[in-house]
């Protein structure tokens, strides 16, 4: 491996900013490595192998039916697409050349629409989708999410996720009670949500996860879900979805992911909080710096460490902080939402021990040369 940071060359990260598209996301396990290696390995008949391997994931996930797609924004796109085309095999593949005389716009709570790297509405527009914004910035309630339901609708879409506004906002059940009393689907995106049975369980038609988040597949989405949407997913795979397309190395490896993580036992946020003690010790001694546990603000099972900088005491603040752990090598990246309030967070899911006293180190050394 270091090899590889020599040839090209590249600094070693340290990953404390959690399951980050940008650093690569997860390090799948031995077992999913052998299975992307034994697809890179042998031909399939590859309808075979798709239509199987859902087959065999929607049975585990006790779900009508699966789609395996590249990433979790592709599975966005063509659950757009999917609930605007249907079964219609002229849409299919004129999506974006034909007018469409169906519903094509698609609801979400405004609070919903957001950035996580690339917009939503962006994979909304992919699908053939038309963004209609319900409620406001701050809030959005079942009444205000139905308002804005008109013949035009194709769907109801929720993000449920730590990017979305948390507050004021309908649940994903609420969403689903809203969808079915107008006979439309709601698709929920719980790319880096961890829980596979919850959302589907409480109405929603299509469930969208990414496969290296959680699940710590290779680049991969998992769309899981209900008849007929399910099927119109697939079937987007001759459509649009051919430019998404899923290998068949992506596809055993995110099925052994899937496998792996419904049986192995899950790191509980206690456990991290047990495991960051030292670390906060370490720091909250530190002139101008003060170091405690949080727990996730969306409700995950996840806890950080909060560490917030006094820049008057500290010598810096909590950007200059982490732009320089960011430029050092290893480059360790926190997380920086909430840098702007003088905070920054260490999520340490994908942190060794050693590396976490590494983190010590480098932070105790910016301390002591301000
Ligand atoms: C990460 C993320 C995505 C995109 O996932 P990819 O698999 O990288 O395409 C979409 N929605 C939300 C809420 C995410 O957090």
């Amino acid at each position: 491996m270091s090899l590889t940071y020599e040839k090209y060359p590249l600094k070693p990260v340290i990953n404390a900013s959690g399951r980050m598209s940008i650093l690569g996301v997860s390090t799948p396990s031995a077992g999913v490595a052998a299975a992307v290696q034994h697809g890179l390995s042998h031909y399939f008949e590859m309808q075979d192998l798709a239509d199987k391997t859902s087959a065999y994931l929607a049975g585990l996930l006790d779900v009508e039916g699966v789609a395996l797609v590249s990433c979790a924004s592709a599975g966005i796109a063509q659950a757009v697409a999917a609930v605007i085309v249907r079964d219609d095999p002229d849409l299919l593949v004129n999506l974006h050349t034909r007018p469409v005389n169906g519903p094509r716009e698609i609801v979400m709570a405004k609070g919903h629409n957001v950035n996580y790297g690339a917009p939503v509405a962006t994979m909304v527009a992919l699908g053939g989708g038309k963004v209609v914004e319900a409620g406001w910035s701050n809030e959005c309630s079942a009444a205000q999410l139905a308002a804005a339901i008109t013949a035009d609708t194709a769907a109801v879409l929720y993000i449920k996720s730590h990017h979305a506004v948390q507050k004021s906002m309908l649940s994903v059940a609420e969403a689903a009670e809203v969808a079915r009393s107008r006979q439309l689907p709601l698709i929920v995106d719980a790319a880096a949500e961890e829980d596979l049975a919850a959302y589907y369980r409480q109405g929603a038609d299509l469930v969208i996860y990414s496969g290296a988040k959680a699940m710590e597949g290779p680049s991969s989405g998992l769309v899981l879900g209900r008849q007929p949407y399910v099927d119109w997913v697939r079937l987007q795979s001759r459509g649009i979805g051919r430019a998404m397309k899923i290998g068949k190395e992506g596809i055993l490896g995110l099925a052994q992911a899937v496998e792996e993580y419904l049986t192995r036992p899950k790191a509980s946020g206690a456990s991290m909080a047990e495991r960051l003690q030292p670390l906060l010790a370490r720091l909250d001694v530190l002139p101008g710096v003060g170091a405690r546990v949080v727990w996730d603000d969306a409700g995950r099972d996840i806890a950080r460490a909060e560490i917030a900088f006094d820049p008057a005491r500290a010598g810096l603040d909590a950007r200059a902080a982490a732009a320089r752990l960011k430029a050092g090598s290893p480059a360790i990246y926190c997380r920086e939402y909430r840098a702007n309030e003088g905070k920054l967070e260490l999520d340490i899911r994908s942190v060794s021990d050693s590396q976490l006293a590494i983190i010590g180190d480098c932070i105790e050394t910016l301390i002591k040369e301000h």
